[in-house]
């Protein structure tokens, strides 16, 4: 199969959908790789990796959707990208359909096929193709707090982990998934002194039995809720209704009642945030002060470490593109039902019923 790896051109986007390693497994397996000049040149993959890993280099974008049978990127075809795609091409990529009908009418009318890396479900459930940017967010999320609650960046001038006789900064954790768990796992790891919410036993069992009291678990409940955050110093929000709008779990009343200068990082902004105050924000620009309360509701976190995330990223897509391309779309899809589940778009046809729901149209 010829793949095509196009430069991204979503703004302040540097990821890249296959790194050398992905495209030197393709080309030993008998596949053309072609990969446009500079499409890893921002987070050091450079032109010549990826030219001794096999591929070949292009000029243009054109030129790589023109030839290639699949294309393999990483964010939602903007609309130039869309009008290059043709009949029988496979895009796999994120797309993100719901909240989007100019893409999703886009997408219908160029006859591509269309695979979005967020819906394909995993073996043991989940949404694994999802699961490495959470992991990636989580993480992040305890890097922000710790430099925003320095003085200089409006915070209360407190140091995470603290210092012998001085306490260490309080982090309440709302949400115990792939997001909250990992930033658990930092927060603890810098020694701040930390609690999780979850309205799910067993993630908090799960919890209990890894830290054991070094982390205090609570069943999310707002009275709680307000006890933890008027005395703490960082907030992450990191709740999850599948499909759903973020619960608001922190009222604006809430917010004012908290220490001026505590931190609140939003990771759960892109499905509308968990804090009544929150509204997206970017990397140029990422934080705006509630009642003294600083927030960062960055809405793609991982796009700001993009070389971990195209790594962490096609460490998990791979093995699809590897299926796609060795056994062909229709055999693979009717092979493995969860790379199914992400088939959105077929040969000028809708596939996804809640993207249909979503835009209130016919399935
Ligand atoms: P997840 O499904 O793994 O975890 C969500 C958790 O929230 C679950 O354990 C669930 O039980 C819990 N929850 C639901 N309602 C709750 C409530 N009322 N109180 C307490 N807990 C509750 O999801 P995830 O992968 O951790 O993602 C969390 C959010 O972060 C999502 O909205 C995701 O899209 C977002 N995210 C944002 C970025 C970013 O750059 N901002 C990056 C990755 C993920």
């Amino acid at each position: 199969m010829i793949i095509g790896v196009p430069q991204e051109v979503k703004n302040n986007e540097f990821r890249v959908g296959l790194t050398p390693g992905n495209v030197s497994g393709l080309c030993r397996q008998g596949h053309a790789v072609l990969v446009q000049r500079g499409a890893g040149a921002q987070i050091g993959l450079s032109d010549e990796s990826y030219r001794i890993a096999g591929a070949t280099l292009i000029n243009s974008a054109a030129e790589v959707y023109s030839k290639a049978e699949m294309v393999v990127k990483v964010k939602e075809p903007q609309a130039q990208e869309c009008a290059m795609l043709r009949e029988d091409q496979i895009l796999f990529t994120y797309l993100h359909l719901a909240p989007d009908p100019m893409q999703t009418k886009a997408l219908i009318s160029s006859g591509a096929s269309c695979i979005a890396y967020e819906t394909v479900t995993g073996q043991g459930g989940g949404l694994p193709l999802l699961a490495p940017m959470s992991e990636v967010a989580g993480r992040m999320a305890i890097q922000a707090a710790a430099a925003h609650l320095e003085k200089t960046n409006g915070g209360l001038g407190i140091l995470m982990a603290g210092v012998p006789g001085v306490s260490a900064a309080k982090v309440v954790i709302l949400g115990a998934g792939v997001v909250g768990r990992n930033a658990l796992q930092m927060a603890t790891g810098m020694g701040a002194d930390v609690c999780i919410f979850d309205r799910d036993i067993e993630r908090l069992r799960q919890i209990d039995f890894l830290y054991g009291n070094r982390v205090r678990t609570y069943y999310s409940d707002s009275l709680l809720i307000e006890q933890e955050l008027m005395a703490a110093d960082v907030v992450i929000g990191a709740v999850l209704l599948p499909g759903a709008a973020a619960p608001k779990l922190v009222s604006a009343e809430l917010i004012r009642k908290m220490k001026t200068g505590a931190v609140v990082v939003d990771v759960a902004i892109d499905q509308g945030g968990c804090f009544e105050t929150s509204k997206p924000t970017t990397h140029a620009d990422p934080t705006f002060l509630v009642d003294g309360v600083v927030h960062y509701c960055v809405a793609n976190m991982p796009g700001a470490v993009a070389r971990t995330s195209t790594f962490a990223l096609t460490n998990a897509t791979y093995p699809f593109v590897e299926a796609l391309a060795n056994q062909g779309m229709m055999r693979a899809l009717s092979t493995n039902y969860h790379l199914r589940d992400g088939l959105s778009v077929h040969r000028g046809v809708l596939t996804s019923e809640p993207v249909a729901q979503a835009q209130s149209l016919s399935f």
